[in-house]
């Protein structure tokens, strides 16, 4: 009864799976804007996720705090998408639309500085040398045609070395096979008889990095670049 008067498809929903919803998502946002206040972004960060994990309606101003909570953990990438729904659904009628103008704005340097850098992802999340091929973007394993063996047998005449063929009285005669020369066997053609195959590393895609989950500062770290000599 005390909701009728909010009226919104969204907000009926929330009514009809009852009450505690409503109230767990408005106690969630009073606790997170008091994590802001307190400078405590990570909280904030944690009761920003329950209310989305929730199925209850997201309160209009949510996406704003949100978006300047990931600003302050350096979620920059992220911070801008909130930020944009946030100026999207609420236009500049929106309660915290000079604030959300200005962290538009605060926005632009960090995220031109990650679309410049080539050390991290579109999240600016840094880039390291993948663990399985430590930045050589192939790995080599025994060669799976011949299980490392380095011969395969002869297709033509089944390993046997010997082909048959049938001559005009109907006889069959027997030849050495030319392919294996009599042999039976052949060298492996996909390993060449090296016994190793070389291919497209799996863990990083044959990219040779993979994605951290260290922020960047986008300065190279001469101690952590893949150009390191690999010793293993
Ligand atoms: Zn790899
Ligand atoms: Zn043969
Ligand atoms: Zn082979
Ligand atoms: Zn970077």
């Amino acid at each position: 009864m005390v909701f009728l008067w909010l009226g919104t498809g969204l907000q009926s929903v929330a009514l009809a799976q009852g009450r505690p919803s409503l109230g767990r998502t408005d106690r969630l946002m009073e606790m997170a804007k008091t994590s802001i206040a307190n400078s405590e972004y990570e909280k904030a960060n944690y009761y920003f996720r329950q209310i989305i994990e929730s199925s209850a309606s997201i309160p209009p101003e949510m996406p704003y705090y949100f978006a300047e909570t990931l600003y302050e953990l350096k979620q920059y990438d992220n911070s801008s998408k909130f930020l944009s729904k946030y100026l999207e659904i609420n236009g500049f009628k929106a309660e915290n639309y000079e604030a959300a103008k200005a962290l538009e704005n605060k926005l632009k340097a960090p995220l031109e500085a990650i679309a410049s850098c080539k050390l991290c992802d579109t999240k600016g999340y840094r880039y390291q040398a993948c663990p399985t091929c430590h930045g050589k973007k192939v790995i080599e394993q025994d060669c799976s045609l011949c299980k490392g063996r380095g011969i395969v047998g002869c297709s033509r005449c089944k390993a046997t070395g010997i082909v048959t063929k049938k001559n005009v009285f109907n006889i069959t005669e027997y030849y050495q096979c030319t392919r294996c020369k009599g042999e039976g066997r052949l060298t492996c053609p996909r390993c060449d008889g090296s016994l190793k195959e070389v291919s497209a590393c799996h863990t990083c895609s044959g990219f040779g990095e993979v994605h951290s989950e260290e922020l960047c500062d986008h300065q190279e770290h001469h101690e952590h670049t893949t150009a390191e000599p690999e010793v293993h």
